[in-house]
């Protein structure tokens, strides 16, 4: 497993190759993110970028989205996967900021949670990516590249990755640890290919050195 000063060096060259490693999401409110996050379940943050300006221009507050039909909200996100439940989970997150949070997205995890449509991964890049509240979301990238990297077992939960990550690191660093390893993944590390010839954390990754041993061309 890796150490806690090898796991803090890790995320360090991680920032060094990706200094600019954030969202792509785009909203001008914090309504409009924690839509932008529900739309990009299972779909790519570009795909979402594509229909939110209409989508958001439609839809500006929690109220109107409260009481949108879902056949007109189905007709603006039908490009994206999943666009029938996540109609529905937007139309009913929305009615229960209305009634529940006078339309004011919360700041907690807990009260984000008590939203349709919003699970902890989803609460946690809120409260991170907007609010800058120290969170770590768990995705699919960070849940592989701290694997890869034995900074947590090898079998552990989405939630053990989530507790690991945040004892190993300073909580200072966690919403950008969050953020760079999303692109380790996406870019460097990537589930099929990892570019382990030409990675900078080779000497620290034991995965990457079995790779290379195994099919030196990897
Ligand atoms: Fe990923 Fe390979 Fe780099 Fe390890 S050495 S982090 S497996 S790309």
């Amino acid at each position: 497993m890796l150490s806690k000063e090898k796991t803090r060096k890790a995320i360090e060259i991680m920032g060094q190759v990706f200094p600019n490693a954030r969202t792509s999401l785009q909203a001008d409110t914090s309504f409009h993110f924690l839509l932008a996050v529900i739309l990009s379940a299972q779909t790519t943050d570009i795909a979402v970028n594509k229909l939110t300006p209409a989508f958001f221009a439609r839809y500006p507050t929690p109220e109107t989205l409260a009481s949108a039909l879902p056949t007109d909200v189905m007709n603006l996100i039908k490009t994206i996967g999943l666009y029938r439940n996540k109609t529905k989970y937007m139309i009913t997150c929305a009615q229960g900021l209305v009634t529940r949070f006078d339309g004011v997205v919360p700041h907690s995890r807990s009260e984000l949670m008590t939203l349709p449509g919003v699970g902890r991964k989803t609460a946690d890049v809120v409260l991170a990516e907007w609010f800058h509240i120290p969170a770590f979301a768990v995705d699919t990238h960070v849940n592989r590249i701290a694997k890869r990297l034995s900074i947590v077992p090898q079998k552990a939960d989405v939630l053990t990755v989530e507790k690991v990550l945040m004892a190993k690191l300073p909580s200072q660093l966690w919403i950008a640890a969050h953020q760079r390893m999303i692109f380790w993944g996406r870019y460097q590390c990537t589930a099929r290919s990892p570019k382990c010839t030409t990675c900078p954390l080779l000497e620290l990754c034991a995965e990457g050195q079995k790779r290379l041993l195994q099919s030196p061309e990897s």
